[in-house]
């Protein structure tokens, strides 16, 4: 489905990327105030507040809800600021609007559930307000733009997307992992959505906020929503992510922004594309030396020498056949799986050294 769109057209103090800056959640009239007083200062014209707080588990900080809205207000006035907050429900939508959010974005838990974007669009029906619609947790692409539809369907016509990286079992490098391919595919199959990246919510380590800003530069990405808070160290929730504005600032001010880059067509993003396979292929290399590695325990316990040669020899043959139908130089095929197997080979007779 062709979406129907206009510009976004938020204030920036640069000419791209346009920022979002805020604590992950609204604490405190003071924290609010402080924190937005410092952005301002910098120059940060949208300033984002967590009101409702989706946790993993209870017993977390859930967001002050409707109390904290008033002070979202106090940041328009003293500041001048446009305000952003995410919104879950037809009721958080009604409680948003009434009290003045300038911007609404969708979170990603929200955004995996259909029925929860129905109604949160239902609740927008009549509306003008510019919103964004974050990636669901889970890494597909056909439930972000669904949700986008949904969106877009109730008559919401400045529409973004923002990338926050999805979530995977094992905890790596990242707390959601970027898979960049997934919002580059988004840009290819709705060029003229604006994606803002989330620096934040994809490391959850503040030391890894300045590259990731930097990579979503190079590949082009209108829009950045980054996590800042005055006391970082003392957030109430997603405290390792959060910058003090001073460092925000100063990590925006250190990007280097390349004119005329396009998501589908940058050499960054190819390489990006080569980064994401190569890392696929290391993540399924550790699989399969894993799984070598139980066949090693099978053989010593059923006395079996560990190099099978016929095996080894059908497994070369197979693999330089499919290389080929699929346009690899046998020789290369064969080279690699040799490789591979002299791996395996070790990590058994580690295994049955021990
Ligand atoms: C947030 O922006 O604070 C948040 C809860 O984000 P996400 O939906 O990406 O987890
Ligand atoms: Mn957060």
């Amino acid at each position: 489905m062709e979406l129907d769109l206009q510009p976004l057209n938020l204030p920036s103090n640069t000419e791209r990327p346009f920022v979002i800056a805020g604590p992950c959640s609204a604490e405190t009239e003071e924290q609010v105030i402080n924190t937005a007083k410092q952005l301002a200062s910098k120059g940060f014209r949208i300033f984002r507040a967590g009101i409702w707080k989706p946790r993993t588990k209870p017993g977390g900080f859930e967001g002050n809800g409707e109390k904290a809205l008033p002070w979202m207000q106090m940041v328009k006035q003293e500041t001048n600021m446009m305000t952003a907050t995410e919104v879950a429900t037809a009721e958080h939508v009604e409680l948003a609007l009434k009290y003045g959010i300038d911007l609404l974005w969708i979170g990603a838990r929200t955004t995996a559930n259909p029925f929860a974007i129905q109604s949160v669009a239902d609740a927008l029906k009549g509306v003008d307000i510019p919103v964004l619609v974050k990636n669901p947790v889970n890494p597909d692409l056909e439930l972000w733009i669904g949700a986008l539809e949904r969106i877009n369907g109730a008559g919401i016509k400045r529409l973004g997307a923002i990338h926050r990286g999805f979530t995977s079992y094992e905890k790596k490098l990242y707390r959601n992992i970027p898979m960049w391919q997934i919002p580059i595919e988004l840009h290819r199959r709705l060029p003229n959505l604006p994606i803002v990246n989330d620096p934040s919510h994809i490391s959850g380590r503040r030391d890894l906020i300045a590259s990731l800003c930097q990579q979503a530069m190079d590949l082009g990405m209108d829009g950045l929503m980054v996590e800042s808070h005055c006391d970082p160290d003392k957030a109430w929730s997603d405290a390792s992510q959060q910058v003090t504005p001073d460092v925000l600032d100063y990590i925006l001010s250190m990007l280097i922004i390349r004119e005329n880059v396009d998501l589908t067509a940058s050499l960054s993003t190819l390489r990006k594309s080569i980064d994401e396979i190569d890392n696929e292929l290391i993540d399924l290399l550790a699989k399969r030396m894993s799984i070598s590695r139980e066949i090693g325990a099978y053989k010593r316990e059923n006395g079996m020498t560990i190099v099978q040669t016929k095996r080894y020899s059908e497994i070369l043959d197979k693999r330089a056949a499919q290389g080929s139908l699929k346009g690899i130089d046998a020789e290369c095929i064969k080279k690699i799986f040799e490789s591979i197997h002299e791996e395996s080979v070790r990590q058994q007779m580690d295994l049955i050294n021990k």
